[in-house]
This record gives structure tokens, C-alpha cells and sequence, in this order.
């Protein structure tokens, strides 16, 4: 048997005649860019993450890079984030010139440990930057509290994360800006490149739409500079085409997210795994199944693709140790919790049509293992 860490293939296999009309609805049109079917995704990717606007873009960095912009992020100014992410996430703040400031992570959720951003907080900060890691949220109130008693805006980095849950609020819904990726390898994935902004402020959509497309008022009126990050109507139509499918996916996940869990904890394993934590009331979507393994994980991964069993660490290199990165001045062992994950944490395959026989070889190619 062999378990790919994804399985697109079989994805496409169920949605095929869909996507083709929809594919062929924007050839007959030939209006590539933007354009009606984009402003149709934008009202639905709205109503589903309970915002009033969404505005799409090209892809979720540029989510990240448009939505610092709106908020006047840029040199001088710093942005409290996690180290322990993609690499996106860092390198928006860093383009407009802006400081990342990294915050340890929480060890059992790996999203960014509340505890420890007060002590983060300057005169300098203007935003605080959460991930919501592997599908499931970070603890979102706990942030907007500080911020707003701080003067601090707070922008969810959500790709991993549509229809996540906090307490019933949809990820991408609590802070003013809600940033999503729509690579094809997330939970909604286009056929390329592609992003969206959601957000419940009129003034903050406003200066989003602007800077998307070069900071136009009208097409030759420019009030300010922007960035070209229109997106295409064959990105809109796939995602229009895929978004009523998304709960039943993100739910088939889940379920296998707990067989997983489930089985695992049955299995006579000579070494420690630890499953993933899930948050009471919350709804984790599971992008990613991570599981921790704080010996041997190497050996471990080593052995599972001899049996043909895919697996992927994310993230190796936590964000304050990239090189790009060194003129921060981070060090080894300044954020031991991120540090530790990038050292013991793997990924499972994890998608919507993996069977349970699948699980089942998994798991005991796990039991197999004799460190
Ligand atoms: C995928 C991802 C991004 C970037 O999205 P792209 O569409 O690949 O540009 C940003 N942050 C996180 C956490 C991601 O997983």
C-alpha cells in the first residue's frame, strides 16, 4: 500500500464535470481578471467566514503583505508574531521594512503562547500577527483583549484555517483582518495562486480593494501606490466551485483526524507519540495532522517511507533562525518551545478521501517501529 501526505487526484476525480463547465463559463466570457465571478466569491467567502466583505487577491503572502499595508505598517514599526510558521508570515512583516518580533510558542496547540506577548509589547508594536497553525485557532480572545487595551490591531494569518472555530466565531472574523490562503495543497485550494482579505471594517476593505490594484481610485486615478495583486476568474470559478464542498471535507478530516487519535492510542508503541491537541469549544479544521515524537522522529519518518508512508515536518527551521533573518539578532534556544517542535513534530498524510485502511497500515507501520 502506499499513503501520499495528499491526494488531489482523487479530490478532482469527484468534482471533475463541475470544474470543467465552470472552467469553460470563464473561456466563453473571455474576461480573465477579476470581473463578476470574482466579486461572487468574495460575497460567498464573506458569508462563510462571517465577515461583512471579503476582498480575494493573488495569493495568501499578498493577504498578509496587503492587509499591513492597509494598516499603515513600515519602517520603524514592529509586528509580534509567531516563529514557528510559514515562511510568509515573517517576510510580510519584513518587506514593508517593518520588524518581526517573535513570541514563543504554546507546546501543546503550537500557536503563539498568550502568556508571553505582553512582554513583547514597545512603543513600537502596532500589531499583533496570530496564526491559527495546522486548522485550529489561536487563542484569539486572550489577544484581543491585550491588544485593545494596548492600541494594537490584530491580524489573523488564517490560511490554514477557513471555517476554523473559536467559541462559534469563524477564523478570519475576530480581529480586523482575516488573511487565507487558497494554495491548491489548503483545505480550499484553487488551481494556482490565490488569497483573500476578510474583514468587517469598511474603511480597512476600502484601502485593501485600493492597494490590490495599484492604489486606484479608478483605474488612472492613483491616490496612493498599491501592489498588482488581482486575481484570476478561473481562481474564482474552481473556489466557487469547491466552497460547498468545503464542510464536508473539512468534517471528513476531522473524522479521521480522531480515528487517527483514536487508533494510536490503542497501539502498543515501544517509543512516545503524542496526537494532536484539540481545544475544547473549538472547531479544528485539520489541515495538518502533527504529531509529536520527542525521540527518534527521524528514524521514525525514515522508516515510515520505506513502507511507502509520506510524511512531512513543518516547519523545520523556525522563522528567528533563517538566515535571512539574522540581522534580528535571534539566537538558538531563544524560543525553546518552537524550537523543540521544529525538532519533534511531523505530519501524518491527512486529506478528505484517505479510506480507513489507510489509517490502519499507517498506524501499524507506526507500531512496526523499533527505535
Ligand atoms: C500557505 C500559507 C501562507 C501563504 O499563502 P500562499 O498562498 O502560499 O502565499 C501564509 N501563512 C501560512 C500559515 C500558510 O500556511
Amino acid at each position: 500500500m502506499k499513503v501520499p501526505l495528499l491526494d488531489l487526484q482523487a479530490q478532482y476525480a469527484s468534482i471533475r464535470d463541475e470544474l470543467r463547465l465552470a472552467v469553460d463559463r470563464v473561456f466563453e466570457t473571455q474576461q480573465f481578471v477579476m470581473g463578476p465571478e470574482v466579486a461572487a466569491l468574495e460575497t460567498e467567502v464573506a458569508a462563510y467566514c462571517q465577515t461583512k466583505e471579503a476582498i480575494a487577491c493573488a495569493s495568501g503572502s499578498d493577504a498578509l503583505l496587503l492587509s499591513l499595508m492597509a494598516l499603515n505598517v513600515s519602517a520603524g514599526d514592529e509586528v509580534i508574531t509567531t516563529p514557528f510558521s510559514f515562511f510568509a508570515t515573517g517576510s510580510a512583516i519584513a518587506r514593508l521594512g517593518a520588524r518581526p518580533v517573535f513570541v514563543d510558542i504554546d507546546p501543546f496547540t503550537y500557536n503563539l503562547n498568550v502568556d508571553q506577548i505582553d512582554a513583547a509589547i514597545t512603543s513600537r508594536t502596532r500589531v499583533v500577527l496570530p496564526v491559527h497553525l495546522y486548522g485550529q485557532c489561536a487563542d484569539v480572545d486572550q489577544i484581543l483583549a491585550l491588544c485593545k487595551s494596548k492600541n494594537l490591531m490584530v491580524v489573523e494569518d488564517a490560511a490554514q484555517a477557513i471555517g476554523a472555530e473559536d467559541r462559534g466565531r469563524r477564523a478570519g472574523s475576530m480581529g480586523i483582518a482575516g488573511c487565507f490562503s487558497f494554495y491548491p495543497s489548503k483545505n480550499l485550494g484553487a488551481a494556482g495562486d490565490a488569497g483573500i482579505i476578510t474583514s468587517s471594517d469598511p474603511d480597512f476593505s476600502a484601502r485593501v480593494r485600493r492597494l490590490r490594484v495599484h492604489g486606484g481610485l479608478t483605474e488612472y486615478q492613483h491616490i496612493e501606490v498599491g501592489i498588482n495583486s488581482r486575481i484570476d476568474a478561473i481562481q474564482a470559478v474552481v473556489l466557487r466551485t469547491k466552497l460547498p464542498h468545503l464542510d464536508g471535507w473539512s468534517n471528513a478530516r476531522a473524522q479521521k483526524a480522531q480515528n487517527y487519535s483514536h487508533l494510536l492510542e490503542g497501539a502498543k508503541l515501544s517509543f512516545k507519540l503524542d496526537p494532536p491537541f484539540i481545544k475544547p469549544d473549538s472547531r479544528h479544521i485539520f489541515h495538518q495532522y502533527v504529531v509529536r515524537v520527542p525521540e527518534h522522529r527521524d528514524a521514525l519518518m525514515e522508516h515510515l517511507k520505506a513502507r511507502d508512508v509520506a510524511t512531512k515536518i513543518y516547519y523545520p527551521i523556525p522563522l528567528h533562525l533563517q538566515e535571512c533573518f539574522a540581522y534580528l539578532g535571534y539566537k538558538a534556544g531563544e524560543f525553546p518551545e518552537a524550537e523543540k517542535a521544529a525538532r519533534e513534530t511531523f505530519a501524518l498524510p491527512l486529506y478528505p478521501e484517505l479510506t480507513a485502511e489507510q489509517q490502519e497500515y499507517v498506524v501499524q507501520a507506526i507500531q512496526d517501529f523499533k527505535p
